[in-house]
């Protein structure tokens, strides 16, 4: 088994070490915040006192923290990984960050002789607890088939999406779409109440007929038709609103790097924003058809 460094014990990675703890492997985990570090001894992990401590001597490293600032600073800082590790080390980003930092800070890894992949990841707290994770990874075919073991330990779908910093641009590809198919859900569950349709059977009709997506068949935002939906739990998240502001953003800024047109994108951008601004940021994205039925 392997001796792993995991940096950012947070909701996603909390869960994530326990599960390479439980998989036999030996993890040293660090994090900034102190309630962190005590739940992850708790789930048989040794916490450590610093990022340098927890990747010395390790054999992979995975980071899950907030923005592509904080993986630049962890990895590319004086005394950071990148400068403080045995050259062969295998990185894994598992953090959600902007394409440009992700191939930034690969290229620096693999110039000082290590492998890296970005490997962002769709489940949420749930499936990052249940080790049923997508991985969505970009890097090298060596380091691909280096990290594979240890992601399937924590993930059940594990991709390999091209080159430095594709699982990024994977990530951001499919939030933007998830954000813009809720919006669009959310709009017909609206027009079907305003037009005398019940939810049930306008759900019923439109799951499968050409209308079907995910928003509507697993994450239904209105009560009762899919039972486990956040819409069930007065819009509990689930997937906060405030985090899909930061994949929209991380979206709408890929677009403008590569000059590509998201009108769609930028649409549901703004009307989160204004969801959030109507105090919606610690509400599941779901329950933006609220707001959306007062909005013109
Ligand atoms: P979180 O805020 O719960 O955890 C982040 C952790 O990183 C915190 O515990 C914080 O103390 C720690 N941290 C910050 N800077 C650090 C540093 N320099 N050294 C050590 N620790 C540091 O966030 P989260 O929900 O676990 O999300 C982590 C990443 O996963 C984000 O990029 C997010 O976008 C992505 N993500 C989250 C979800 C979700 O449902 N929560 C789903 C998919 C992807």
């Amino acid at each position: 088994m392997a001796v792993i460094g995991f940096i950012g014990l947070g909701n996603m990675g909390g869960p994530m070490a326990a599960n390479l703890v439980e998989a036999g492997h030996d993890v040293r985990g660090f994090d900034l915040s102190a309630d962190s570090l005590d739940r992850f001894a708790e789930a048989g992990g040794k916490p450590v006192a610093s990022a340098a401590e927890a990747a010395s001597g390790a054999d992979a490293v995975v980071t899950m923290l907030p923005a592509g600032k904080h993986v630049r600073s962890v990895y590319m800082d004086d005394g950071g990984l990148i400068a403080s590790c045995k050259p062969g080390t295998l990185f894994m980003d598992c953090s959600t960050i902007d394409v440009p930092t992700a191939r930034e800070v690969i290229a620096a890894a693999e110039s000082a002789g290590h492998m890296m992949l970005d490997a962002p990841v769709s489940g949420g707290v749930a499936g990052a607890a249940a080790g049923t994770l997508t991985f969505m990874c970009g890097g090298s075919n060596k380091a691909f088939a280096a990290a594979r073991p240890i992601l399937e330990k924590m993930g059940r779908n594990i991709f390999h999406a091209g080159g430095p910093g594709n699982g990024q641009a994977a990530k951001v590809c499919n939030n933007m779409l998830l954000g813009i198919s809720m919006i669009g859900t959310c709009e017909a569950f609206n027009l079907a109440e305003a037009l005398g349709l019940d939810a049930q059977t306008f759900f019923d009709i439109s799951s499968t007929a050409s209308g079907q997506c995910w928003s509507l068949t697993s994450y239904c935002p209105v009560p009762g038709p899919v039972p486990t939906s956040p819409a069930n739990l007065d819009y509990q998240p689930g997937f906060a609103a405030a985090m899909m502001i930061k994949d929209l953003s991380l979206a709408a800024d890929a677009a403008k790097g590569a000059n590509a047109s998201t009108p769609m994108g930028k649409r549901a951008l703004e009307l989160y924003e204004r969801f959030i601004e109507a105090g919606g940021a610690d509400t599941d994205f779901s329950g933006i058809i609220r707001y959306l039925k007062t909005s013109n």
